[in-house]
């Protein structure tokens, strides 16, 4: 496919011909014709994929160059800011738009001069913008196509106040195009209310919507996160387990534990050999091993169909891990579960991400486990559940009880 056959004109496309893009990139093959027709975009893409030209070009053709900034690009950082800049200068070269960027920490009064002498795209942070908004030296009453780039990062740095203030003070009728790496309910809420029938577009591995997913937490003492666990695959709905753990010699510590009880398991993490992680993901795959246990460095390049449950033994200490550990889940079925044990040590961390995808999570405990009075979390703000098993599974788990009872 190359650039013209997206309905690009010519001028743009010798503009990237010249900066040696010879053909589009996914990104920019999906969003360009739409984007050129018109319509709003929710696009879930990260840097490194070519977005920037997917939104840059398709606004250049659609505005005019005339007095006042047609199009607005608010992104998180000035070296992001510099980065679109230079793109959009590069496309543009062969057209007569002007493009300009403004940012906090370089002088004002150079921007101000820059924006003052007619920009039709600006590039902006929200918090330079806003400045410049506040001393009237520019208006974005005849803004035609709106951008808000990254906006899961907008959000992490807190700049939703800012970014709703900037909304306000666009016109209601404009193109909107919002591009972020993960697209959780908490960044679509940011525009959510503006966006007209927007066409969304994917990019990299599938992501789920987080409302597929049944999410939950079982709080549990650190020692006891084993029995926990091993007591959880007695459920014979279990089936395709993929379990998390913070350390590559937990990972193994716990494979060796559920190995002894009698439930199949395996393990991928980076200090296994290429063949041997081959040979675990193999097992698993053809349902040969019922557990994987895996670190998430090496768990974010796997793709596997049919994983039932996603368990998080340790709570990941970012939210963007949560995600796409619990995105592994609900791959090819419409459903799936994610499980968290939870320890007091883990609360903050949890909390992090309990606010990243904008839910409280339920807390369950499951009746009959001997657990540990101490070192257990208090419930959460929602009252805990208790969760019978489905059908009594004897995945190996029986077979231990003993051992497992004179250990404790
Ligand atoms: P971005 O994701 O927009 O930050 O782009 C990542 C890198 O890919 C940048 O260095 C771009 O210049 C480059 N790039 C974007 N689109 C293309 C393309 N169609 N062909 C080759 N390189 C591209």
């Amino acid at each position: 496919m190359a650039f013209r056959c997206l309905g690009l004109k010519p001028a743009l496309v010798e503009g990237v011909t010249a900066m040696g893009y010879t053909e589009p990139t996914p990104v920019q093959g999906q969003a360009i014709p739409h984007a050129l027709e018109g319509r709003d975009i929710v696009g879930r893409a990260q840097t490194g994929t070519g977005k920037t030209a997917a939104f840059v070009l398709p606004t250049l053709q659609r505005i005019s160059c005339s007095n006042g900034i047609k199009a607005l690009i608010v992104t998180p950082t000035r070296e992001l800011a510099v980065q679109i800049e230079e793109v959009a200068r590069g496309c543009a070269r062969f057209t007569n738009h002007k493009v300009a960027a403004v940012f906090g920490g370089a002088p004002y009064l150079q921007q101000q001069r820059r924006v003052r002498g007619g920009v039709d795209m600006l590039v902006a942070t929200p918090g330079r913008l806003l400045d410049m908004m506040r001393r009237n030296d520019l208006r974005l009453s005849e803004i035609e196509v709106f951008i808000l780039d990254e906006a899961d990062r907008m959000l992490d740095m807190g700049f939703l106040p800012d970014i709703k203030r900037i909304i306000q003070a666009l016109p209601k009728k404009r193109q909107n195009l919002l591009f972020s790496a993960t697209m959780t309910p908490g960044v679509l809420s940011v525009i959510a209310g503006t966006l007209d029938n927007p066409v969304s577009i994917e990019i990299g591995h599938r992501s789920v919507p987080v409302e597929a997913i049944e999410q939950s937490v079982y709080p549990v003492n650190g020692l006891q996160k084993s029995d926990l666990l091993i007591e959880l695959l007695r459920w014979n709905n279990l089936h395709r387990v993929l379990v998390f753990t913070r350390t590559k010699r937990r990972a193994d510590r716990l494979c060796r534990t559920l190995t002894r009880s009698g439930i199949g398991a395996t393990t991928i993490h980076s200090d296994r050999s290429q063949a041997q992680r081959q040979a675990a993901l193999a097992g698993f795959k053809a349902g040969r091993h019922r557990v994987l246990v895996a670190t998430d460095i090496v768990a974010r390049g796997i793709d596997v169909d049919a994983i039932s449950h996603v368990i998080n033994y340790d709570i990941p200490t970012s939210p963007e891990d949560y995600l796409h550990r619990i995105g592994r889940t609900a791959r090819a079925s419409a459903r799936g579960t994610a499980i968290s044990f939870l320890t007091t040590e883990e609360v903050t961390d949890f909390r992090a991400i309990e606010t990243f995808i904008g839910q409280t999570l339920i807390c369950k405990d499951i009746p009959g486990f001997a657990y540990a009075t101490r070192y257990v979390p208090s419930p959460s703000r929602v009252a805990r559940v208790a969760v019978a098993p489905r059908l009594a599974y004897d995945g190996g788990a029986r077979r231990s009880t003993k051992r497992r009872t004179k250990r404790r």
